[in-house]
C-alpha cells in the first residue's frame, strides 16, 4: 500500500503542532463493576486535571478562560467517531471539566447513546443551523455531571439540503456558537460529533472547530479515504478556518491479537508518526454495550479496557492542548 499523504506533508499544511505524548496511565486492576457515576474512579479525575505535574498538565478543572473546540471527523462510516466523542467528553467531564457535546449527525447516535431524546416538536441542532433556535435553547443535561449535549434527532435528515442555499452556509454552527457566547468560559471543552460524510454538516463542524480528532478503524482499508479527509481539512483551513489543525489520529477497535491490526497500526505510525496518538482504543464489548444503557463506558464499567483507553486518550488530548 502506498499513501501519498504522510505526516510530514500534512504537518506542513495543517500544522499539527508539537505532539508531545503523555505516558498512558496504568490504573487497572480493580474488579469490573456495574453502576452509574458513583462508581467512577475519583483518582482518574485527579490524574486528568489535578495530577498535573506528572502529566505535564498545569491547571485545575474548569480554569480555562475559553473552550477548546474539537471536531471528531472521518467520512468513513462506523469507525468510532461517536464512541470517541461520547467517551472522551465523559472522561473530561468526570475529571471535573465542563464539556459540551454537539451532535451534528442525523443518526443522533451521540444523543441517544447518552440516553437523550429530543421531545417531539422541540428544536434540536437542525433548527439551530437554520437560525430558527439559539444553541442555548436546545442544550440538554445528561446523566454525566458536567456534560451537556446539543442534541440531534433523526428528523434532521435532510438538513444538508435545507442548508444548501442558506446564506453563509458553512458558518452556521460557528455563528450559532458565537451568538450564544459559546465557546466561552462556560465550557472548557466542546466536542462535535460529525456525520459520516464530507458534506456541509462536516464542513460546518470543521469551520467551528479549532482542532480535528480523526478516529481510524484498524482494518485493511483503514487509510483509504484519509487522503480525501486531509484534503478537505486543508481546503477548509485555506478558505474558511485558517486556525484549524489536526489534534491527532486515534486507532479504534484494535484487536492486537491479529496480525492485521498490528500491520495497520505499523502502517499508520509509519505514515503519521507525530499525528497518531500513542493511545489505541481496543475492541471492547463494554464500549459497544454502553450506548444501549444511555451512559458512557466510564459509568458502565470504570475499569474495563475501553474506559482505560478513553481516559488515556483524554490525557493525550489535554497534553497536546
Ligand atoms: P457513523 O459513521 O455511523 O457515525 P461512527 O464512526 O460514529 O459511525 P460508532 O458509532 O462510534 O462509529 O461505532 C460503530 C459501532 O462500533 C458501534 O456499534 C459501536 O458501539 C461499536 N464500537 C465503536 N468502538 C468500539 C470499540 N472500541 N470496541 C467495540 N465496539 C466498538
Ligand atoms: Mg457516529
Amino acid at each position: 500500500m502506498t499513501y501519498e499523504l504522510q505526516d510530514r506533508n500534512f504537518r506542513d499544511e495543517v500544522d499539527a503542532g508539537d505532539n508531545g505524548v503523555l505516558a498512558p496511565s496504568s490504573s487497572r486492576g480493580a474488579p469490573p463493576s456495574e453502576g452509574r457515576s458513583s462508581d467512577s474512579d475519583p483518582s482518574r479525575g485527579a490524574e486528568l486535571s489535578g495530577g498535573v505535574a506528572s502529566n505535564g498538565l498545569s491547571r485545575t478543572p474548569g480554569s480555562r478562560d475559553r473552550s477548546l473546540v474539537y471536531a471528531i471527523a472521518n467520512q468513513k462510516g462506523g469507525v468510532g467517531k461517536t464512541t470517541t466523542a461520547i467517551n472522551l467528553a465523559a472522561s473530561l467531564a468526570q475529571a471535573g471539566e465542563r464539556v459540551l457535546l454537539i451532535d451534528m449527525d442525523s443518526q443522533a447516535n451521540a444523543t441517544h447513546g447518552l440516553g437523550l431524546r429530543v421531545p417531539r416538536g422541540s428544536p434540536c441542532i437542525l433548527e439551530v443551523l437554520l437560525g430558527e433556535s439559539g444553541m442555548r435553547d436546545i442544550i440538554m443535561k445528561c446523566s454525566v455531571p458536567g456534560l451537556d449535549v446539543a442534541p440531534s434527532s433523526p428528523e434532521t435528515a435532510g438538513t444538508e439540503v435545507l442548508l444548501a442555499n442558506a446564506e453563509a452556509r458553512e458558518f452556521r454552527l460557528k455563528q450559532a456558537l458565537a451568538k450564544a457566547a459559546l465557546p466561552g468560559s462556560e465550557y472548557s471543552y466542546v466536542f462535535i460529533d460529525c456525520p459520516p460524510s464530507l458534506g456541509l454538516l462536516t464542513v460546518n463542524s470543521l469551520v467551528a472547530a479549532e482542532q480535528v480528532i480523526i478516529p481510524v478503524q484498524t482494518e485493511y482499508y483503514a487509510l483509504e479515504g484519509l487522503a480525501q479527509l486531509m484534503s478537505t481539512i486543508v481546503a477548509v483551513k485555506e478558505r474558511l478556518n485558517p486556525g484549524l489543525r489536526v489534534a491527532g489520529l486515534v486507532l479504534t477497535m484494535v484487536d492486537s491479537r491479529t496480525t492485521l491490526a498490528r500491520q495497520v497500526e505499523r502502517e499508520i505510525r509509519t505514515h503519521f508518526p507525530r499525528l497518531a496518538f500513542e493511545t489505541v482504543v481496543p475492541r471492547n464489548i463494554r464500549l459497544a454495550e454502553a450506548p444501549s444503557y444511555g451512559i458512557p463506558v466510564c459509568m458502565l464499567d470504570p475499569h474495563c479496557a475501553g474506559s482505560d483507553a478513553y481516559f488515556d486518550l483524554a490525557l493525550e488530548v489535554i497534553g497536546r492542548g
